[in-house]
């Protein structure tokens, strides 16, 4: 049975694991060719597209640090010269580096404003061209819970996902014209490499934070991402679908 992105091709920076991987598979489940990027684990992201494969769809396994201009330039263009366009752009990619702001240091905070941050200005500049050209675009980024309440050790990683949703609402207004739709999904804490790595005793104060009692799936933050890729989202632009077991009402 054909999909509901049947035809269309996404690109998921950061699909080599985690929430960007369970976004690949879930976008490819739906009939998407699917561009997998990633930045060191080159054998995750194989994995990643042999199981989007397994949907019967095309991939493309392409390596690009987002935070460098020039590298997220050449990963829109890798994706248009593979398959003539990009109609869906899942700005996925992520790290944090947490510290208190007396302990962070400027490379600290570096990393994480232009990893998290200015990538997303690097691939939508790259993408919105074509999207434009098409009359059609779907956006989405993956903001944080952290920046809509804000979190101790994570100055940079709040500020970052708290401009991404700033610039998710200008994107939404300058591209509303154009058919291109820009979303902000917020997810709270997710089982994935960058939470399971904490201490036991964080996630067990982590959890008690939380009303639902669990932290939440890559597999749960990639439904949402289909339903606004999706026609289900069609009408859905410059919002913040939050997601976190209750944890910021
Ligand atoms: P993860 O498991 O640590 O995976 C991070 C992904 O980003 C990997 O695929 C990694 O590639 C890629 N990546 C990191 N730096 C990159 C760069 N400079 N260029 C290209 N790719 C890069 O993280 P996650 O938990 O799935 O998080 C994914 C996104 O969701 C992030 O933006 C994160 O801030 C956000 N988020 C996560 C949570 C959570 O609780 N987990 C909650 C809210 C929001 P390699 O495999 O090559 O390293």
């Amino acid at each position: 049975m054909a999909g509901a992105l049947q035809g269309q091709v996404a690109v998921v920076t950061g699909g080599s694991r985690g929430i960007g991987r369970a976004c690949a598979i879930a976008l490819a489940n739906e009939g998407a060719d699917v561009v997998i990027n990633y930045t060191s684990n080159e054998d995750a992201a194989k994995a990643t597209a042999a199981e989007c494969e397994q949907a019967g769809v095309k991939t493309l396994v392409v390596q690009a640090d987002v935070s460098k201009a020039e590298d997220s330039q050449a990963l829109i263009k890798a994706a248009e010269d593979a398959f003539g366009k990009v109609d869906i752009l899942i700005n996925n990619a992520g790290i944090n580096r947490d510290k208190t702001i007396q302990r962070m240091t400027v490379e600290d905070w570096d990393a994480v404003i232009e990893t998290d941050l200015s990538s997303i200005f690097y691939l939508t500049n790259a993408a919105l061209g074509g999207m434009r050209e098409r009359n059609y675009g779907r956006i989405v980024n993956m903001s944080s819970v952290i920046g809509q309440m804000g979190n101790i050790g994570q100055a940079n990683y709040s500020a970052a996902k708290a401009g991404m949703i700033a610039f998710t609402k200008t994107a939404a207004k300058e591209l509303a014209r154009f058919g291109i739709t820009v979303n902000a999904v917020c997810p709270g804490f997710i089982e994935t490499d960058m939470v399971t790595a904490l201490s036991d005793e964080i996630k067990e104060t982590l959890i008690k934070a939380i009303p639902l009692g669990r932290f939440g799936t890559a597999e749960e933050v990639a439904d949402t991402v289909v339903f606004i890729c999706k026609p289900t989202g069609a009408w859905y632009t410059g919002a913040q679908f939050s997601m976190n077991g209750g944890q910021y009402m």
